[in-house]
Formats: C-alpha cells, sequence, structure tokens
C-alpha cells in the first residue's frame, strides 16, 4: 500500500551529520522539511544516557549503531582490475545507521585544517622546487583557500559546540583558543535545539 505523506519542499534522504545541518540550515531558513532515515530513531534521551550508552552487547558485540550488511552493504575491490565484492564483516569502515548517524558514535576530535593541507601541491613546490613532485603524482591543490573556508569552519565550530584547550606543540600554541559552548554535537541530529538556537521544524519518517 502507498502511504501517502504531507508534502514538505526539502526531503533529505539519510539523517545523518550531513542530513541533520542540511534540516537545520533549510527549516531556519523558512523551509519544510521531510527527512527519511532508513535506521532506527535514536534520541539524546534515553538512548545516549548511561546506562544505554555503556551497553556492550548491544553496541560492541551485536554492533546495533551500524549497518546490518547481512541486507544491504557496498561493494569493494583494490584496484581496477579486481571484480568487485560485498562488504560483510565491519572493519575500520563503519556505516552508520539511525537517526543521527555516525555522529552517534564518533570520537567526537574535530581537526582543524592546516591552510597548507588544502594547497599542498603548491606549497611543496614553493618549499622544495619544481622537481620535487614526479610525474604521475596525483597530488594537487583544493582550488579553495582556508581563508574562503574559514566563515565555514567558524560555523561549523558553532553549530557542534567545539570546545577545548588549544593544541600546543613545543611549548607554542598552534591553534586558537575556543570558547566554551553548551550545545552537543547530537543536538542537530535528535531535534533538540541547542540552547539558544531557532526553533526546528523538521519531521523524520523510518524507512524500516
Ligand atoms: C567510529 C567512528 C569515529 C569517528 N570519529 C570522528 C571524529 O572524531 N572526528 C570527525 O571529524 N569525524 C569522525 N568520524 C567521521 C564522521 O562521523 C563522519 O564523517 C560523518 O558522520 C559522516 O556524516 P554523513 O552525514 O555523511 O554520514 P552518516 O553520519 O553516516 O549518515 C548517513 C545516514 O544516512 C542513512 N542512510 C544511508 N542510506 C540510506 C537510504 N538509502 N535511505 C535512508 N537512509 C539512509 C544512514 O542510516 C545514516 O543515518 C568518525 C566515524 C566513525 C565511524
Amino acid at each position: 500500500m502507498v502511504n501517502e505523506m504531507k508534502k514538505a519542499d526539502a526531503v533529505i534522504v539519510g539523517f545523518g551529520w550531513v542530513g541533520a545541518i542540511m534540516a537545520k540550515e533549510l527549516t531556519e531558513a523558512g523551509l519544510n522539511v521531510m527527512a527519511l532515515e532508513r535506521g532506527p530513531h535514536r534520541g539524546t534521551y534515553p538512548d545516549c544516557t548511561y546506562p544505554q550508552s555503556i551497553d556492550e552487547l548491544t553496541y560492541n558485540i551485536r554492533k546495533k549503531l551500524f549497518q546490518d550488511l547481512s541486507k544491504s552493504t557496498v561493494t569493494i575491490r583494490h584496484d581496477a582490475l579486481q571484480t568487485a565484492v560485498p562488504y560483510r564483516q565491519l572493519a575500520a569502515f563503519l556505516s552508520s545507521t539511525g537517526t543521527g548517524g555516525a555522529g552517534l558514535h564518533w570520537s567526537g576530535v574535530h581537526f582543524c585544517v592546516d591552510p597548507t593541507e588544502l594547497r599542498q601541491c603548491s606549497h611543496y613546490e614553493e618549499r622544495y622546487g619544481k622537481n620535487f613532485i614526479s610525474e604521475g603524482m596525483t597530488i594537487q591543490d583544493f582550488g579553495v583557500t582556508y581563508d574562503e573556508l574559514e566563515p565555514f569552519f567558524d560555523n561549523v565550530k558553532k553549530v557542534f559546540g567545539t570546545s577545548g584547550t588549544p593544541w600546543r606543540y613545543a611549548g607554542a600554541q598552534i591553534s586558537r583558543n575556543l570558547p566554551r559552548f553548551g550545545s552537543c554535537a547530537a543536538a542537530s541530529s535528535c531535534g533538540k535545539s541547542a540552547p539558544g538556537a531557532t526553533p526546528q521544524r523538521f519531521s523524520i519518517a523510518l524507512s524500516t
């Protein structure tokens, strides 16, 4: 039977980090947003609270936060000559499932990109000469500079509530000071607004 749902201005497939951030941006711009998520709904409460969050059998052994690879998966090959085969055993690549996506079990580390990482080809050529990079190597600049991206990095830190002590190396402070926020990374994905944030207008339909 076909279920006819309320019309939405925008439909998002997959309610992980990217989907949740898009939903936040679009709803704040005044659109009605519908998100389709293949996995179960999980909220900050009760799913992410003690003692559920340390349930070893559910999460470590049965790996309930991840895609069930016996039902659907991706295919993988190590080079273009191999035949791609289904990925059936979870290892380093952990495909998430459920609202919040991998944002529910990430390690909580926000690395800041170094400006040279976005222009690595030019950087090495300037530093070591034109012949430093061998012919055939695919290294190239991103085509967008740190300064152009800086406002977006700044926004991401505010949305996620990134905070912490500046990174120091050999006595020198490398990263900048970050303010401490009251919100959490899951705030945008669980539908609970961060303190002071605009109330959200989005619905999630679970496709399981
Ligand atoms: C163990 C682990 C630790 C990590 N630690 C860090 C860290 O410390 N710092 C960092 O910056 N990054 C970290 N990451 C990476 C980060 O979590 C991911 O890059 C990020 O969550 C990806 O966001 P996404 O929205 O693209 O995908 P996801 O968050 O994976 O969301 C995708 C969503 O789409 C849903 N979906 C997929 N297909 C369909 C479909 N056909 N229909 C409906 N729904 C669908 C999935 O169920 C899922 O909810 C970590 C990742 C893992 C696995």
